[in-house]
């Protein structure tokens, strides 16, 4: 990634940081756009960081440390930890210098928050995506479309997600919660 415009520092990209701000920033932020854009959900590997919406910012600070701010899923998701040590690491691959990452608990995801790209991968991966409508409308089967559709858990492989089964095809499916 732009790696040409970089100091040939040591594999720390310590050297990085000697880039006189704001000469190379609009490359570190987009180098980190793009390098988050193929990080992997943990848990829903169809989707990426990005597509759930949980990178909130990725903006270069004053003194030359790019901050980056997630957002936890849902509270007490085992899975955001993990989530933070992917996302240094894909930044240190991508190498856009010293980064600081930041949780922003303030205004909490929520589902709203998957793109429409991350929607779309999300039923191609037989998920079904969140809904606002979910109380009042009945949940489709993502095989087979029927909706008489029945819940059987409301915790599928990951507490995220719901599980139901279609009484039409008979196949169970999962559904991503709407919170
Ligand atoms: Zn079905």
């Amino acid at each position: 990634m732009n790696a040409a415009a970089l100091p040939a520092g040591g594999p720390t990209g310590r050297a990085i940081a000697a880039v006189a701000p704001g000469a190379d920033s609009g490359g570190r932020v987009a180098a980190a756009w793009r390098a988050l854009a193929l990080v992997e959900d943990p848990e829903i590997p169809a989707l990426t960081l990005v597509d759930l919406g949980i990178v909130r910012f990725v903006t270069l600070r004053p003194d030359d440390v790019l901050e980056v701010g997630l957002s936890p899923t849902y509270t007490g998701c085992p899975a955001t930890e993990f989530i933070r040590g992917l996302v240094a690491q894909a930044l240190a691959d991508a190498q856009v210098g010293a980064i600081a990452i930041t949780q922003v608990l303030s205004p909490a995801w929520s589902s709203d928050w998957i793109t429409p790209e991350g929607r779309r991968k999300l039923a191609a991966y037989g998920i079904v995506p969140p809904s606002d409508d979910r109380s009042s409308h009945p949940i489709g089967c993502p095989r087979c479309n029927s909706i008489d559709t029945e819940r059987i858990s409301q915790f599928g492989s990951t507490p995220c997600k719901s599980l139901h089964r279609c009484r039409q095809c008979l196949e169970p499916f999962e559904c991503f919660k709407c919170i």
